[in-house]
C-alpha cells in the first residue's frame, strides 16, 4: 500500500490546534466538528486523529481500536444530532469522498454526516 500523507492539510492543522474548529465531539481516536460550509442543517465531519489519507487507507491500515472508535463516533453523532431513524430521527447521508474521481478536497480521511432536511437522490 502506498499512500502519501500531507501533514500540511487543513485537518492535520485542526488536529494540531493550529487553526480553530467547531468541535461537536472528541474521543481518544477521533474528532467530530461542524463543516465550515454546511450543505444541510446538520453537516458534521468525523475524522480519525491518525494520518490516514482516505477511507480505504484507514480501513486497511488503522488499528481495530481506531476503527471501532470511528464507527462508534458516527453512531454517537447521529444520536447527538437526532438524525438516527432508530431514535426517531429522519435519517441522514454518510459520504466519504475519495481521491480524484471522488472529488476529495482535503487529503485526510473524513466522513461527512449530512441531515436535517430531505437530501434528494444521491446522484442525478
Ligand atoms: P471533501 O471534498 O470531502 O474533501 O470535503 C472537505 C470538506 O471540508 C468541505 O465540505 C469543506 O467545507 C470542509 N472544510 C474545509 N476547511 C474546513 C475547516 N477549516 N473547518 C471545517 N470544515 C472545513
Amino acid at each position: 500500500m502506498t499512500y502519501s500523507y500531507d501533514d500540511q492539510n487543513i485537518f492535520a492543522k485542526i488536529l494540531r490546534g493550529e487553526i480553530p474548529n467547531n468541535t461537536v465531539l472528541e474521543t481518544e481516536h477521533c474528532l467530530a466538528f461542524n463543516d465550515i460550509e454546511p450543505q444541510a442543517p446538520v453537516h458534521v465531519l468525523i475524522i480519525p486523529k491518525g494520518p490516514y489519507v482516505c477511507y480505504d487507507h484507514f480501513a486497511n491500515a488503522a488499528s481495530e481500536a481506531e476503527i471501532v472508535d470511528f464507527t462508534r463516533t458516527i453512531g454517537e453523532i447521529c444520536r447527538l444530532m437526532d438524525i438516527g431513524p432508530g431514535m426517531g430521527g429522519n435519517g441522514y447521508r454518510a459520504i466519504a469522498n475519495t481521491g480524484k474521481d471522488g472529488v476529495q478536497e482535503v487529503p485526510h480521511f473524513h466522513m461527512h454526516i449530512l441531515g436535517g432536511r430531505d437530501l434528494g437522490r444521491m446522484l442525478r
